[in-house]
């Protein structure tokens, strides 16, 4: 921390939360202004703290963070933004929001400033606290974790074999060459590519360049979005930490 500041106040996204000790909790928090943090609420389960019921899972916060000896943050305050409560009112709300909280605490680096991601991030909550289906629910989170994997930089190549550069019978994706390979280039020796079908393709280039906004009414079979969704969890898994 620059000039020996070691207090912070930021806008922050309550990732996940955990018990620690009689009355303490251990928060994931995504932060604007440092990226992924981990931070201690002391005595947030006291039926008196000024915290308790503000730093769930899914909510909005401006958050104030004291770093102390450890590496570990202290929350010295939090002031509510936005609760997004109609987000843990819905169980598929909930469940299809859970993969994409996932990414943030597996993926996301810790302590690394990404303003678009964040921003990304809060307006996917915001979508999904009004997606009406699970299957709107489920649009929004995987065309955020998409959108998440550009902001991270791990723009996938969809348009060219990876290998010999062929731009026809593309039918699968590498993850570790972080695009598609063509029919002849696939299965030589690679590990982790898999199958592509032209539709599942489409469905992946069209996630990626489709606003956010419209993502709620997309309807693709789940067989196709299984493939997209598995090009997107493998490109975060190969970048993963
Ligand atoms: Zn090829």
């Amino acid at each position: 921390m620059a000039g020996g500041n070691r207090s912070l106040e930021t806008p922050a996204l309550v990732v996940s939360s955990r018990r620690f000790k009689e009355a303490d909790q251990i928060l994931t928090l995504y932060t604007r202004d440092r990226g992924r943090v981990s931070a201690i609420a002391k005595g947030i389960r006291r039926t008196k703290s000024r915290l308790g019921g503000r730093l769930e899972p899914f909510s909005l916060v401006e958050i104030s963070l004291h770093l102390g000896r450890s590496s570990l943050y202290s929350i010295t305050g939090a002031q509510t933004i936005r609760t997004f409560q109609a987000v843990r009112d819905r169980l598929y709300r909930m469940d299809e929001g859970a993969r994409l909280l996932e990414d943030v605490r597996r993926y996301f680096p810790e302590e690394e400033e990404n303003a678009a991601a964040f921003n990304l991030l809060v307006r996917a909550v915001g979508y999904l606290s009004l997606a009406e289906s699970r299957e709107a629910a489920a649009g929004v989170v995987l065309a955020a974790r998409s959108k998440l994997l550009v902001a991270h930089g791990y723009l996938p190549e969809l348009d060219s074999c990876q290998k010999c550069g062929e731009d026809e019978f593309l039918c699968a994706f590498d993850p570790s060459l972080g695009g598609v390979v063509c029919r002849d280039c696939y299965g030589e020796g690679v590990q982790d590519c898999f199958r592509l079908s032209d539709q599942g393709l489409t469905a992946l280039r069209e996630v990626l360049v489709r606003p956010l906004s419209e993502a709620a009414e997309v309807r693709v079979s789940k067989a196709v979005s299984g493939e997209v969704e598995r090009a997107v969890s493998r490109i975060f898994d190969h970048h993963g930490h």
